[in-house]
């Protein structure tokens, strides 16, 4: 399948992708987490990208399609792909619009996980991620915590709240999603993708996406 996954930080788009790729080994893709590899790895692209992420600003929409537009035509990418956390401005959907039709690739859908501002409050400052670049696993110290607390239970790698995690940066994050993601709300409406989803839990939205695609 080849989706994006719109949403707030914290409407559970990673989550939702990992269950999707499970499904029919399209490959999920998160600029968060290829940004964060970046910047674990000391890399031209991660000593650029740090300040804006530890702020909660957004990265520059050249670096992200820099990013995007060697990613997609990556062999892993031809039994599909998750997008999640791109598109996150109306300039990175207009750009996707071109790779995409010069890929010759069309979308199926594009999933909007809508979740109350205060859930995603709770969820956000009680998600806990693993350091490792390869891993990135997501707990919650209430709800998912790690079977020995600090310490992934997938890779031993440590487990800490991200740098972006804290209420400010969080707080600054849903802020500059109402301003500039929000707007992909009406931009892929009126493309004729949008499937607007409010279920509560990680399984009701994969529910609801393959039941769309199954048409
Ligand atoms: P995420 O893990 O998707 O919440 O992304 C973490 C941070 O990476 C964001 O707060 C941004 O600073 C940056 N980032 C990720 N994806 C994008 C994108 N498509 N455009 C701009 N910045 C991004």
């Amino acid at each position: 399948m080849r989706l994006i996954l719109l949403g707030a930080p914290g409407a559970g788009k990673g989550t939702v992708a990992k269950l999707l790729t499970q499904l029919d080994g399209s490959v999920q893709i998160s600029t968060g987490d290829i940004l964060r590899g970046a910047v674990q790895a000391g890399t031209e692209l991660g000593r650029k990208a740090e300040a804006f992420m530890k702020a909660g600003d957004l990265v520059p929409d050249d670096l992200i399609l820099g990013i995007m537009e060697k990613r997609l035509q990556e062999p892993d990418c031809a039994k599909g792909f998750l997008l999640d956390g791109f598109p996150r401005t109306i300039p990175q959907a207009e750009a996707l619009k071109t790779m995409l039709a010069r890929l010759g690739v069309q979308l199926d859908v594009v999933a909007n996980i809508e979740v109350p501002r205060e859930e995603i409050l709770n969820r956000l400052t009680t998600r806990r991620t693993c350091v490792n670049p390869q891993c990135q696993a997501i707990y919650n110290v209430r709800s998912q915590p790690p079977k020995v607390e600090g310490i992934c239970d997938k890779c031993g790698s440590a487990v800490v709240q991200r740098a972006d995690e804290t209420e400010a940066a969080i707080s600054r994050r849903l802020d500059i999603y109402q301003e500039k993601t929000a707007p992909l709300v009406a931009f892929y409406r009126r493309e004729g993708f949008l499937l607007t989803i409010t279920a509560p839990t990680s399984e009701g939205v994969v529910a609801a996406i393959q039941k769309q695609i199954a048409g």
